[in-house]
């Protein structure tokens, strides 16, 4: 095994009436699990990659084997994506963007309000399965991203925030085809301290490498 599920910081009932226990188990439990389980398959006669962390190996996607390339990016990307949601949300989440990295937003992005109304109308609109991302690029500028699949916004030289999963899985025992319902209850859930907590995250890897 060379990569494990995450366990998360929360109990599945955490984060009632907003994401449902039923929902958030099998979303953890069994979706998230599977990208794990069949990553580790797909790597298990690769061991050159083994001592990558799953990171380096969205970053450096193309250096992957052509043969696996693609279940490299949809376990791999399903693995991180997942990884990422967990960590943004929770329960007693704060609710705006604050201190340093709430003014780079303010400054860059402008008003929270507006900001949501326009991340949930793209991911209302988004076809088929995916995410929809905040991420910094490599000038720190916060640009808003959609992404099919698991296509992960680190194969594309982007540091992801916050993200969305706009998979039914994500939300049809709860809402079915109500996706604004199911939008409107994410922003209950997002915890804006984590989203500032990654961008630090990320900065400092930048200054690190300049
Ligand atoms: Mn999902």
């Amino acid at each position: 095994m060379v990569f494990k599920l995450p366990e998360l910081k929360f109990e599945y009932s955490d984060l009632e009436p907003h994401f449902d226990t039923e929902t958030m188990e099998l979303h953890h439990d069994a979706h998230h699990r599977a990208y794990v389980t069949k990553l580790n398959e797909t790597l298990e006669n690769y061991p050159a990659l083994h001592s990558r962390s799953i990171e380096e190996l969205l970053i450096c996607l193309d250096e992957v084997p052509e043969e696996i390339h693609d279940k490299v990016r949809n376990f791999g990307g399903g693995h991180y994506n997942h990884s990422i949601l967990w960590n943004i949300i929770g329960p007693d989440a704060a609710l705006k963007p604050k201190g340093k990295f709430g003014k780079e937003f303010e400054l860059q992005l402008g008003d929270v309000k507006k900001f949501k109304e326009h991340f949930s109308e793209l991911a209302s609109e988004l076809f088929g399965s995916g995410y929809v991302w905040l991420c910094m690029n490599a000038s720190r500028e916060l640009v808003i991203k959609c992404f099919a699949n698991q296509d992960c916004p680190l194969s594309h030289g982007l540091k992801p925030i916050l993200t969305v999963d706009m998979w039914e899985h994500a939300y049809y025992l709860r809402y079915q085809n109500k996706k604004e319902e199911y939008l409107d209850a994410y922003w209950k859930v997002l915890d804006w301290s984590k989203v500032g907590k990654m961008w630090e995250h990320h900065c400092q890897h930048l200054k690190a490498a300049a």
